[in-house]
């Protein structure tokens, strides 16, 4: 028979919305589906965040082992091994998949392997290659994610990457040309470079990591040409022809013509919602945004009352914390919690080197928004630890609400600042001062004492700087 097994809440997609949700709501005592047709851990653990941040990090070392006489360090003969180094990647998403397959199941989330299609507000049908059962659901929770964004004169394919394709070579490329210098284009593109291909970045806009404050983006640019990577912005890409071994690039700078040929090809110019397709939202007529994404209420809650959809999908930044962030408030809101969404803190952080993050408001959006604003800045050139891992450039940069001194936002450019942001993100959600931050007590030497400095500059008093 065809009958509908029933279950609390349906939850489509196992990316960091998705499992998440999913424990989430297990945990708060509801009978949980959780399905996803590719891979548990979704983009971010198989085809995003975590294998890019593994692949950086080899580059990064094999970079300092074979860039170390500035500190003394002279090493010969250092070979580079790609194929084992894609194997370290592999097992870091394995381990990491592996370990979120165990917690689902360990929460008791009953998770399917298959394709989600809607048959009404709350029926769906699941099905993969062996079988297709009906579920009845009281709730549901979409995280179906997103994919890259394939250009018509672009098309995937032989020399033409995605990001999910550069991910994946088994060789260095000699030379890579990448389209679109967002955070994913520049991560995987110095990538490479440090990996020793000639890396050429097309970008239509002014400058590079577009959104960033240029102060941040200004060291990246400049650092990146240092190592040899080619930034061409302003620029126009056209077509693409490609052979068994190479492609050639058209775009257009300054109203002119030019071709580049290179082994390869990556397009990164942005990412699709997955809300079309078989999954079959027409069908249930969900409020949709003009770009496709669904909109939702600050619980996470779509225009179908037990529907609701966290992530990629829904308007924000398509970032993996904002998409488990989200998922946590989803699922407390469906067990009558009254948790809602606040996204003051959304800290951005680009793997770049130097890296780039950001959290709560720039100096000019804390100005728009009405604040008389004060700017803690301190340099990472004349921090001790900073001066002896050799990492002198960057810096962190506090704003603040020049009458409260209340922390409105930070930006930090240079080594660890993707874990240093997380400092003044807890700062402005706890309703931290700048003095707060000047009175904590930093260990010596590390670079934590650089966002202490800063705030004494902000105050007015810094001890090691004038
Ligand atoms: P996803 O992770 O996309 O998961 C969605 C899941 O839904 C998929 O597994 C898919 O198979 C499944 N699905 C879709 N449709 C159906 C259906 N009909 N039925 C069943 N299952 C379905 N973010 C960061 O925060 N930090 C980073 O450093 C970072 N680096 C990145 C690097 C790269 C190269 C890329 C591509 C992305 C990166 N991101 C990063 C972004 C991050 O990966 C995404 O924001 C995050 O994965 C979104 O999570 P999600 O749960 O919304 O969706």
């Amino acid at each position: 028979g065809d009958a509908s097994l029933d279950i609390d809440t349906l939850v489509i997609g196992a990316g960091p919305g998705g499992y998440a949700a999913a424990i989430r709501a297990a945990q708060l005592g509801q009978k949980v589906l959780c399905v996803d047709k590719g891979n548990v851990g979704g983009v971010c653990l198989n085809v995003g965040c975590i294998p890019s941040k593994a692949l950086i990090s080899a580059a990064h070392q094999y970079e300092s082992v074979s860039h170390g006489a500035d500190i003394g360090i002279e090493a010969e003969g250092v070979k580079l091994d790609f194929g084992k180094v894609q194997s370290f990647k592999d097992g870091v998403v394995k381990k990491l998949t592996g370990g979120v397959a165990a917690l689902l199941k360990a929460n008791k989330v009953e998770y399917f392997n298959g394709e989600v299609m809607f048959i009404s507000d709350t029926e769906a049908r699941v099905f993969n290659d062996q079988e297709s059962p009906r579920y009845r659901f009281k709730n549901c929770i979409i995280a179906t994610g997103s994919r890259p964004i394939e250009l018509k004169p672009f098309p995937y394919g032989g020399r033409i990457l995605s990001s999910t394709g550069a991910l994946a070579l088994q060789e260095v490329p000699k030379s890579l040309v990448v389209i679109g210098g967002g955070y994913i284009g520049i991560e995987l593109g110095q990538m490479y470079a440090k990996f020793g291909a000639k890396v050429t970045v097309i970008e239509g806009l002014d400058s590079i990591l577009a959104g960033f404050d240029p102060e941040l983006t200004k060291l990246v640019d400049k650092k990146l040409r240092g190592q040899g990577v080619d930034i061409v912005t302003g620029a126009q890409a056209k077509s693409a022809e490609q052979t068994d071994d190479e492609v050639t690039i058209t775009y257009s700078v300054d109203g002119e013509e030019k071709q580049i040929t290179a082994d390869y090809l990556l397009v990164t110019v942005g990412r699709k919602p997955n809300t079309d397709g078989d999954l079959g939202l027409d069908l249930i007529d969900l409020k949709m945004t003009d770009r496709g994404l669904i909109e939702v209420d600050d619980q996470c809650r779509t225009s179908i009352p037990n529907i609701y959809a966290i992530g990629d999908i829904v308007p924000g930044p398509a970032l993996a914390h904002k998409a488990t962030y989200e998922a946590k408030v989803a699922a407390e809101a469906i067990a009558g919690q009254p948790s809602k969404v606040d996204y003051k803190c959304i800290p951005l952080v680009v793997f770049s080197d130097p890296e780039c993050a950001s959290v709560g408001y720039s100096e000019q959006e804390a100005k728009d928004k009405g604040h008389k604003v004060t700017v803690g800045r301190f340099p990472f050139n004349i921090n001790g630890r900073a001066l002896s891992l050799n990492a002198t450039d960057g810096f962190v940069k506090i704003v603040s609400d020049a009458d409260s001194g209340l922390v409105l936002g930070a930006q930090i450019a240079g080594l660890e600042a993707s874990n240093m942001i997380a400092e003044l993100g807890l700062a402005i959600e706890m309703g931290a001062t700048v003095e707060d931050i000047a009175l904590t007590i930093h260990a010596h030497p590390t670079l934590g004492e650089i966002p202490m400095e800063a705030a004494e500059v902000a105050l007015g008093h810094p001890i090691h700087t004038f």
